[in-house]
């Protein structure tokens, strides 16, 4: 029997990159979303395929569903997006991960979390490894999401202690690619897309600040992996090339218009200095390790907002 897999936040960008893997590999699939951030552009190529199921729903209610694998990525991930409503993210952290998780126990599937590398905050140990523990403020405009998280991957090591349900965590460090939204809001988006309209690329600070940056292709599959195999996690998914901002900027301005400007913004409050994985754990439990550098993701991307801007003219 093919194997029936739930994917919440499904046509969001990673989701829609997972929908397409395991449509490719014949399993069956039901993509759950509200459409908040998510677009059926991104899955429309498998509506009314009989493998294929798009159910409109919010995760902070709970579903009955018959299934055997829930991935569980429903979240918005920009800043901008989950600040735009903190509570309504903070929600959908807590309620959608215990009620994914609660039909996991009632149907015995394995369920895998999109956390993050925000569980970590702007951390005082550079790389980060899974047994840092994070700084996390508990008040701040960010909180929503990463507290939101780090309760979601509490909840998950609870109902495996009192049910038995089997999980994995994976913490995702940040992942660009084809599908990210004009407007998500993100770093690698915003700047692709100002440059390609001609405008200066907005740094926040200084662009001092570091990030790693990770291609969507190397992420699913270090996704499957984790799902796969018998490791519960936590367990970091990124690249660990780090740059800094501006660098990113300059990257980016490079290829597209180089005679553009860089102009500077206030930094957002608790914006994270540093990130860095350390992969030593999915390098030696999945066998995992990023293929796709930024120079090289960098290029298929631009080529998908070049074309999405040319259609949306
Ligand atoms: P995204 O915003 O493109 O996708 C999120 C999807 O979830 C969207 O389709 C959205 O409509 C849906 N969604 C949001 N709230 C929902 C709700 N209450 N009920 C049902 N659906 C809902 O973001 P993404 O980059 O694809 O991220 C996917 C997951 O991976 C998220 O959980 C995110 O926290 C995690 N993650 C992503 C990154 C990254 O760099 N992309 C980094 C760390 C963690
Ligand atoms: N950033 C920036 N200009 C932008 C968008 C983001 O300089 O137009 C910075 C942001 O302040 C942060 C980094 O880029 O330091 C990554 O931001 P993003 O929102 O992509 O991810 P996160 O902060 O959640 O890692």
């Amino acid at each position: 029997m093919t194997r029936r897999n739930l994917i919440t936040g499904g046509a969001g960008f990673l989701g829609s990159h997972l929908v397409d893997r395991l449509m490719e590999a014949g399993e069956e699939v039901i993509c759950l979303d509200n459409f908040y951030t998510g677009r059926k552009d991104n899955i429309r190529q498998w509506l009314g395929h009989p493998q294929f199921e798009l159910i409109r729903h919010d995760v902070t209610e709970p579903i009955r569903l018959e299934i055997d694998r829930i991935w569980h990525l429903a979240c918005p991930a920009s800043p901008v997006h989950y600040q735009s409503n903190p509570i309504k993210t903070a929600k959908t952290s807590f309620l959608g991960t215990y009620n994914m998780l609660g039909l996991a126990r009632r149907v015995g599937a394995r369920l895998l979390l999109a956390s993050t590398s925000e569980v970590y905050g702007d951390p005082e140990v550079h790389p980060q490894p899974e047994s840092y523990r994070g700084c996390v403020n508990t008040i701040g405009i960010r909180s929503c999401y990463d507290e939101g998280k780090r309760i979601a991957e509490t909840l998950c090591f609870d109902y495996q202690r009192m049910h038995g349900t089997e999980i994995r965590v994976m913490r995702i460090f940040n992942t660009y690619g084809p599908r990210m939204l004009p407007d998500d809001g993100r770093v690698v988006s915003n700047f692709i897309v100002q440059a390609l309209q001609g405008l200066p690329l907005t740094l926040y600070g200084d662009g001092s600040q570091t990030r790693s940056f990770c291609y969507v292709d190397d992420l699913i599959e270090g996704m499957i992996r984790l799902m796969n195999g018998e490791h519960t996690g936590p367990i970091n998914i990124g690249n660990p090339g780090e740059f800094t901002i501006r660098q990113l900027a300059e990257k980016v301005r490079e290829r597209i218009q180089p005679s553009l400007e860089l102009t500077t913004q206030p930094l957002p409050q608790d914006d994270p200095l540093q990130r860095q994985p350390v992969i030593d754990l999915a390098r030696e439990l999945l066998g995992w390790e990023p293929k796709v550098s930024l120079d090289e993701g960098l290029e298929p991307t631009i080529a998908y907002f070049r074309e999405r801007m040319r259609a949306d003219r």
